[in-house]
């Protein structure tokens, strides 16, 4: 048994391999865009670490659905977010947000998204709330602006959870079309975010960040405006998880977007709750064993 199970709340031990995770979701970049669009970051992203363009992402594969099993390692139907509307939902099952877990343990959780409509704000601040975030901005519109309200963060916040969220590949897609010549710049753009992301979270310097960069679902399968159905296209993702002394290469086939939460957890060096049903991909403490 080891320490941590044996106090489930007690800060990571320092064999952690991380002191900080910051998950990036980049909401409905394709996994096949990867290779059609330039995404030099991106690429160079999963050279360094562990990384997959097959990943499932849950069912419905929809923003807040994807949202509330990243951020609480259970599927939809347990964590009752099961439609595109964001909402204090109702659990059916046992719930521990990630954020919670990491709050904890002592240490900061911040999340930062997009600016809410006024009559939303209350809804969104009580989500994060529920979820356990220490911090949480819903400002900017876009992958840029969101970045930079989240700038004083990076580079203040050393340990815990920082999550962002960036939608401009998801309105592109929803406004133009997925891959069409809108969504492939808005790509770009979430690209270049990505770049100044690991420059300013020094994610390449910097040994003990973990990055992980995936999207929520994927888009234009079934409709070529929305990304609402089990075609392979709208629910393959990619992950890429690189720092903190992950080792590069792929992750195994039937990775989900449920590991991403276990990951973190892991690579901070705290304990799994039993209701994720996900699998750490890396973290102590066999950091590398199941990166295939
Ligand atoms: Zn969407």
């Amino acid at each position: 048994m080891t320490t941590a199970q044996r106090h489930p709340r007690a800060r990571p031990s320092v064999e952690a391999p991380a002191r900080r995770v910051i998950i990036a979701v980049l909401d409905g970049l394709r996994a096949d865009a990867i290779a059609e669009i330039p995404l030099l970051q991106l690429r160079a992203l999963m050279a360094r670490g562990a990384w997959t363009t097959s990943a499932r992402t849950i069912g419905p594969s929809v923003t807040a659905a994807a949202m509330g099993s990243l951020l609480t390692g259970v599927p939809p139907q347990t964590h009752g977010l099961q439609s595109d509307r964001f909402s204090v939902p109702r659990p059916n099952g046992p719930v521990h947000p990630l954020p919670a877990q990491v709050r904890a343990a002592g240490l900061p959780a911040s999340g930062f998204v997009r600016q809410v409509p006024w009559m939303l704000k209350s809804v969104a601040h009580g989500l994060a709330r529920q979820l356990g975030f220490t911090r949480a901005v819903f400002g900017g519109r876009c992958a840029q602006e969101i970045l930079a309200g989240a700038a004083q963060t990076i580079a203040e916040q050393h340990e815990g959870l920082i999550v962002l969220h960036w939608p401009d590949a998801d309105i592109a897609g929803h406004a133009h079309g997925w891959m069409s010549l809108e969504y492939r710049a808005a790509a770009l753009r979430l690209d270049a975010a990505l770049g100044e992301l690991i420059e300013r979270a020094g994610v390449h310097d910097d040994d003990r960040t973990c990055l992980i960069a995936l999207a929520d679902h994927g888009g234009g399968g079934a409709q070529p405006f929305g990304h609402d159905s089990d075609h392979p296209i709208d629910r393959t993702i990619p992950i890429a998880v690189a720092g903190a002394g992950v080792p590069p290469g792929p992750l195994p086939v039937g990775t989900s977007l449920l590991d991403v939460p276990a990951t973190a957890l892991s690579a901070l060096g705290l304990p799994l709750p039993s209701s994720y049903v996900g699998r750490a991909l890396v973290g102590a403490p066999t950091f590398a064993s199941l990166v295939a």
